[in-house]
């Protein structure tokens, strides 16, 4: 093994590890960052679609998303870093009764938790995302804070920013063991070498199981496979993030938004999922989302895809991301299972993994803490995904 020691080392440069590598230099601790890839978010950071926001149904994701709202919104006063952010809200239509009542429940956990959401009628709505089918719309919620970004862009900017605080980082380069003695982490080593440390985060996302074992432990996230597509850029035309959760063959529900250089970017939630880590896509993806997309705005029929790809979502059996310090390994922190939102989640995950590892818990860290220990029952289910 080399001599090298740091005071953490974070398996993972992608959505969670890289802003988590960031907060932990932050606040003074030598740290290095570890990716199997040839660079920074080559995981499923490159493959999220960039969309942020905080109207989830759990608690503690609509507090950590709130801080990462934050941070997205802030970076370019603050960092000079252009990374294409957008605060053009989310909208959640309804077409069917029951997703109007489901949406309107969902109104008083988020509002309790601070949200700034309303419910909007069908011609508030269709003033907001003009060009919405009008026949049968019920209306639906907006969220005006949320927004989105680049997640290729965020990833470079956080790690230019986490370069100038000192965190080393080592590309190409597999974690093969995570080493532990008398119940506590004393290092990791690699494909290429060995470094010492008592603190290591598993920011493995898709991939977390396989790093958990590598440590002896275990993590109930598995892969599973969604698809996303980019049209060419056009005049600005939508605003927010449109969501329908209404399920169709082969899909759950689908959204779409147009980033701020003028593409569309969209995609749907398999049903049934497609369990597995094959990252090639499929040419049942774009006729299926196609039809969805024109049916819920038919403007949208003229506009050219550019391509399709296919990327992973850490799962875990709640829909909830796994964070915390293990209770069976010493020095062993989690920041896994993202889900279909580790991009929105990765600032505040990354912030909260520096201040459990560092043990500057501010208040009501705790309560997030419980809501996504890695010892917890895995029994509810997010109603958002
Ligand atoms: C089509 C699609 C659309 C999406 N849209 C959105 C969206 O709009 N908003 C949103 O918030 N989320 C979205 N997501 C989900 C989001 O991409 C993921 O939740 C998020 O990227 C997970 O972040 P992560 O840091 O946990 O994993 P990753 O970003 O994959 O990072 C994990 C890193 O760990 C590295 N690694 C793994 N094992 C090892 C090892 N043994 N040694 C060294 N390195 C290792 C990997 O190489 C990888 O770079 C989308 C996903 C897909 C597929």
């Amino acid at each position: 093994m080399t001599s090298t020691v740091y005071d953490a080392i974070v398996i993972g440069a992608g959505s969670v590890g890289m802003p988590a590598a960031l907060r932990l230099a932050e606040k003074g601790l030598k740290v290095l960052c570890l990716d199997q890839f040839a660079s920074p978010g080559q995981g499923s950071n490159k493959c999220a679609l960039g969309g942020i926001r905080a109207t989830h149904s759990a608690p503690a994701k609509i507090k950590l998303c709130l801080d990462s709202l934050e941070v997205f919104s802030r970076w370019e006063q603050d960092y000079g870093y252009n990374i294409e952010w957008h605060q053009g809200g989310y909208a959640f239509v309804a077409y069917r009764p029951e997703d109007a009542a489901l949406l309107k429940e969902l109104l008083v956990v988020q509002k309790r938790a601070g949200l700034n959401i309303d419910w909007l009628g069908p011609d508030q709505l269709l003033r907001v995302c003009p060009g919405l089918r009008e026949a049968g719309l019920l209306g639906g919620t907006f969220s005006p804070e949320d927004g989105s970004a680049s997640p290729m862009r965020s990833n470079l900017a956080f790690q230019q920013r986490a370069v100038e605080l000192g965190v080393a980082f080592r590309f190409n380069e597999r974690v093969t063991s995570i080493m532990r003695r008398k119940g506590k982490v004393v290092g990791v080593r690699t494909d290429k070498g060995g470094f010492a440390t008592g603190c290591v985060i598993n920011a493995a996302g898709p991939w977390a199981r396989s790093v958990a074992q590598l440590g002896g432990l275990d993590a109930p996230v598995a892969p599973d496979c969604h698809e996303g597509g980019i049209t060419e850029p056009v005049a600005p035309f939508l605003e927010p993030m449109v969501v329908d959760i209404r399920p169709a063959p082969g899909s759950a529900n689908f959204y779409f938004y147009q980033h701020r250089p003028g593409q569309v970017i969209f995609c749907y939630t398999p049903n049934p999922a497609i369990v597995g880590s094959d990252r090639r896509e499929t040419s049942a993806y774009l006729p299926l989302i196609a039809r969805r997309m024109v049916d819920l705005m038919p403007k949208l029929g003229n506009l050219k895809v550019r391509r399709t790809w296919r990327g992973l979502y850490p799962m875990t059996p709640d829909g909830s991301p796994i964070v915390g310090r293990s209770p069976e390994l010493e020095g062993y922190i989690d920041a896994i299972g993202m889900c279909g939102q580790g991009y929105m989640l990765g600032p505040g995950v990354g912030a909260l993994v520096a201040r459990v590892a560092t043990g500057e818990l501010r208040d009501g860290d705790e309560a997030i803490l419980q809501e996504l220990s890695p010892a917890r029952v895995f029994g509810g289910a997010e109603a958002l995904t």
